[in-house]
């Protein structure tokens, strides 16, 4: 069930046209930057996952680590970075993928999941979806079980739920 509470959607600004024509860039900003939206946010997200098992939680780089750092503080889960490439040393796994804008692909050290480590993935904005079930594939192939995928928001058109098909999924917003 996705949380339609109109202040929050006022802290997250649509801007027009960035980083390239025809994208509209969900600037969540604004709510990073109200105490009061960013707390709720939180502790919205880890009351959905309230009594689930969660060793590790996986942020993905770069927004995706600013919601990750405290659900994994408040979980006492262990935090893990999944990154743009190059920016881990190695040795790494990697998954590719396409993005709403161009494809990219996403890094993990190896043994940063331990087999079997019930992991809870965490980002800012569900999109097409492609980030996410990179990141998913990642942690599986590392041994690890994806318990679920969180994210402040999910932009509902692109149909990126589509392409996670099977696992759960909580958005606070929906677009
Ligand atoms: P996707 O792989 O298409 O689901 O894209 C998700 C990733 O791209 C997330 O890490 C988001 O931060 C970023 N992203 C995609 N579309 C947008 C958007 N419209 N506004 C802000 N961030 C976006």
């Amino acid at each position: 069930m996705a949380c339609e509470t109109g202040w929050l959607r006022r802290l997250i600004r649509d801007v027009p046209d960035f980083p390239e024509p025809g994208i509209v860039f969900k600037d969540i900003a604004p709510l990073l930057g109200d105490v009061d939206a960013f707390r709720f946010c939180v502790d919205a997200l880890a009351d959905r996952f309230e009594g689930t098992t969660i060793d590790h939680i996986v942020g993905i780089e770069s927004r995706g680590f600013l919601f990750a750092a405290p659900l994994a503080y408040r979980f006492g889960a262990g935090l893990i970075p999944m990154r743009k490439p190059g920016k881990l040393p190695g040795p790494i796994e990697y998954d590719e993928y396409t993005l709403e804008y161009g494809t990219d692909r996403l890094e993990i050290q190896q043994g940063a999941v331990t087999p079997g480590s019930q992991v809870l993935i965490v980002d800012d904005i569900l999109a097409t979806g492609g980030t996410a079930a990179a990141a998913a594939r990642l942690v599986e192939r590392l041994g690890g079980d994806v318990v679920g995928l969180a994210f402040l928001a999910e932009l509902t058109f692109l149909g990126g739920a589509a392409r996670l098909e099977g696992r759960e999924i909580v958005s606070l917003l929906t677009y």
